[in-house]
């Protein structure tokens, strides 16, 4: 993948999941991805990632929306919602069958932890039992892509260079899970190249899925966006911030202000301690005229990603 044409307009978007309140990990991407899009003189769009029903808080979308409304954001365009998605996301499956692309699969999660050689980072690795048809009887199937044997490289605008082995990382990846859910990996690419999106923003937890993101984009013709992972904000526990659930780390509209200033601290981007005390329009607006990347803690870039 090629570096970023400066010419080019930054069309950049965050992406919350609507499972709970606004987090500072969360603030982080939303910080990083709008000064980067503002900055370049771009676009910046919400989405609201309510794929999986059971785990979407009601009431927490709104919530944010209105929270990041009063911290100073000012989004472009509609909000997208996944969950009205559905349709779309069905006819791209029908499309990535069509190619040959998909196969069914009938294993349970139990069935491949059992086969698999050893456990990725994101879970087992699939070994491919249903390449060529499913294996067991199963009423509800999952839909997997094949992936190639081959390397995905691409070069992070944090992290740098780096690379994936799709097969012996990941395998054959689902894009409908056998109880009828979409799979993230499809949702978020089928989502951004709908909305023209070329510059994604987000935490390092989601560099390992990259690759698979990247292979997506190429089964379906298009060209990646250019990638910039944030190094994660972990609890004093070693934790990913998100997962715990101590009030110190929800943002609010009282703490928000002081939560920016310090994603910005948090980024290294040494906000002046007089804006402290700023509000969140004057913090990302300081912020749209200072940010650097390379200021971005190197000991927070070390990662690796299979
Ligand atoms: N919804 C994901 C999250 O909240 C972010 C997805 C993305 O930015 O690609 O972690």
């Amino acid at each position: 993948m090629t570096q970023p044409d400066p010419s080019t307009v930054p069309i950049g978007r965050f992406a919350p999941s609507p499972t709970g309140p606004l987090h500072f990990g969360s603030l982080v991407a939303a910080v990083g991805s709008y000064l980067l899009a503002r900055q370049g003189g771009g676009r910046w769009m919400l989405r609201m990632e309510d794929l999986d029903p059971p785990r979407v808080v009601p009431g927490a979308a709104d919530e944010m929306l209105a929270l990041l409304e009063q911290l100073g954001f000012a989004w472009d365009g509609e909000v997208i919602y996944q969950s009205h998605r559905y349709e779309r996301y069905r006819q791209v499956i029908e499309t990535l069958r069509q190619r040959g692309l998909l196969y069914d699969c009938s294993c349970t999660r139990k069935e491949i932890l059992a086969s698999a050689p050893h456990p990725g980072e994101e879970g087992p690795v699939y070994p491919g039992t249903c390449r060529n048809g499913p294996v067991g009887v199963r009423a509800q199937l999952a839909v997997r892509l094949k992936v190639p044997g081959r390397t995905v490289c691409f070069t992070d605008g944090v992290y740098g260079p780096l690379e994936q082995h799709l097969l012996s990382a990941v395998g054959d990846f689902a894009l409908r899970r056998a109880d009828g859910l979409f799979a993230y990996q499809l949702a978020v690419v089928v989502d951004d190249i709908d909305s023209g999106v070329n510059q994604v923003v987000r935490g390092a937890d989601l560099l390992s899925s990259t690759p698979r993101q990247i292979y997506l984009y190429s089964c379906l013709g298009e060209s990646p966006p250019h990638y910039y992972h944030l190094p994660l904000a972990l609890g004093g526990d070693g934790e990913k911030m998100s997962k715990r659930h101590g009030r110190d780390v929800v943002i609010d509209a009282g703490n928000g202000p002081a939560a920016i200033w310090q994603a910005l601290a948090f980024l290294g981007q040494q906000p002046p301690t007089d804006l402290a005390s700023a509000n969140g329009a004057e913090l990302l607006a300081w912020g749209v005229g200072h940010f650097q990347v390379e200021r971005i803690p190197l000991e927070n870039r070390a990662m690796k990603i299979d």
